[in-house]
């Protein structure tokens, strides 16, 4: 599958489908400057790269780099693209350690047989919500815990649509990610009560209508029996 356009200057430049099966979803803003939401397992940056050029889009306009969380197929191209670009990573402060010290359990890289370098973050979220103002649009970074302590899924309002990014909604809860189910819950109630008409997903593609959004976020609460 080529990159492409989702809908008004979002575009979908990795993936599992796209650049890498090992890659979770890369999506990428235009506000003027570019927002790259997560950054596949690490292996694929030259693609990526190579994909936002295809878009007729200039790379060197990438500024910031928001990770929805902690694990290396979210991650892995953070360093490789921040070294080029000079871009900065922004990530909860619950998920920062284990990026901050190259955390091999925690980063899940043992399980992709990878190694993550430590790497320094530029900005840490705080609080239950984060808006950042880029070219006059919001971007809202909400603190939706449960597959990690440190998960975030991040929203914006573009031409009456509302466009959510909910990478690793799906899961899995294990242990060793530190992630709790309670927490899971009240997540997932946050993201249906946002009534999103169009859902990024981290995995399993793009969604594309209000009804469709909901349909997916209520199969996973009715498979993690809180639904
Ligand atoms: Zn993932
Ligand atoms: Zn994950």
């Amino acid at each position: 599958m080529k990159p492409f356009e989702i809908t008004k200057s979002i575009f979908i430049v990795g993936g599992p489908e796209i650049t890498d099966s090992r890659d979770g979803c890369v999506y990428l803003i235009d506000l003027g400057e570019f927002v790259l939401i997560d950054t596949g397992a690490g292996w694929s940056v030259d693609k990526i790269i190579k994909n936002i050029e295809m878009l007729r889009l200039d790379s060197k306009r990438i500024s910031r780099i928001l990770l929805t969380h902690c694990h290396i197929d979210h991650i892995g191209g953070a360093p490789e693209i921040k070294k080029r670009f000079g871009c900065k990573i922004y990530v909860h402060k619950l998920d920062a350690p284990p990026i901050e010290n190259g955390d091999p359990v925690l980063t899940a890289a043992t399980w992709y047989q990878a190694a993550f370098p430590p790497t320094p973050v530029d900005v840490k979220f705080n609080s239950s919500e984060e808006i950042l103002e880029i070219g006059g649009e919001k971007i809202i970074c909400l603190h939706t815990p449960g597959h990690t302590p440190g998960s975030i899924c991040i929203y914006l309002d573009r031409d009456g649509k509302r466009i959510l990014f909910a990478q690793d909604l799906h899961g899995p809860l294990l242990k060793e990610f530190g992630s709790n189910l309670n927490d899971w819950d009240r997540s997932t109630q946050k993201l249906l009560d946002l009534d999103a008409d169009i859902l990024c997903e981290g995995h399993f593609g793009i969604y594309k209508t209000k009804k469709d959004v909901r349909n997916y976020i209520l199969s996973y609460r009715r498979q993690y029996g809180v639904g």
